[in-house]
């Protein structure tokens, strides 16, 4: 690391369970961002902020007016624009130093393979159920580290997926694919402002954890937050050992 940048992130490196080591090895990281909305937003800029040393950002929406009471990569200036391309300037304006790697589209099949085989953490940000399962399924087959986040009304929730660990549940282990789960679009149901803000820094902490290698993940647990009673509650969970997902590509 250069002068700069140990004046840069000398309060993470102050930290000793980061120090030089962790933050040199978050200088090194390469990072996936799936979604640059709600909880893409601070998830993004903290990890640019941090020094995550090539982040990618991928969406292929645009901003809408309607996103912005939330998702604070954008402002008014980048309605119409697509999410990504306005990512990309907040984030460079933040912390030029770092390479980002803005992607228009919603990844699939083999971009989202070869974009999932690069990185060594994998934040889902996104908001459906069809990009989760594909996003867990690419992260199971290559072994990726996946930080979980969703924001819906008032209701927050977080988990880790250290799929690189043997025996660590993966996503569809937690919420099996065609479970009747109702599939809740903020666009209709409404959420609150923070509390994506929230989520999303938590994943950013998550990750950052993650590349550092310190502290406890939040690896078989799932964190439940209640905004509107400010609640914190966490469930713990297994493995499915019948998870049609993990299982066959376990050794
Ligand atoms: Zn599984």
């Amino acid at each position: 690391m250069n002068d700069e940048q140990l004046l840069r992130y000398s309060r993470h490196i102050l930290l000793p369970e980061i120090d030089i080591a962790g933050q040199a090895a978050i200088c090194a990281a390469r990072v996936l961002v799936v979604g640059a909305g709600g909880l893409g937003s601070p998830a993004a800029l903290y990890l640019a902020s941090a020094g995550v040393g090539t982040l990618v950002l991928a969406d292929g929406d645009e901003v809408d007016l309607t996103n912005l009471q939330r998702q604070i990569l954008h402002t008014q200036a980048s309605v119409r624009q697509p999410k990504v391309v306005s990512g990309e300037r907040a984030l460079r304006a933040l912390n030029p130093e770092i390479e980002i790697v803005a992607l228009h589209a919603r990844l699939e099949g083999a971009a989202l393979d070869q974009e999932v085989a690069k990185a060594d953490v994998v934040l889902d940000c996104c908001d459906n159920f069809a990009t989760r399962h594909a996003v867990n399924r690419a992260c199971v087959r290559f072994r990726k580290p996946l930080v979980s986040g969703a924001a819906i009304r008032f209701d927050g929730q977080i988990s880790v997926f250290d799929l690189r660990r043997d025996g660590a549940p993966c996503y569809h282990c937690l919420f099996p694919e065609g479970e009747s789960l109702e599939e809740l679009r903020c666009a209709v149901t409404g959420v609150f402002a923070p509390l994506t803000g929230i989520v999303g820094a938590t994943q950013a902490a998550e990750a950052l954890k993650l590349l550092a290698g310190c502290g406890e993940a939040l690896v078989g647990r799932l964190l439940l937050l209640d905004a509107l009673a400010m609640r914190w509650r966490e469930v713990r969970y297994p493995r499915d050992p019948s998870c049609s997902v993990c299982q066959v590509t376990a050794t």
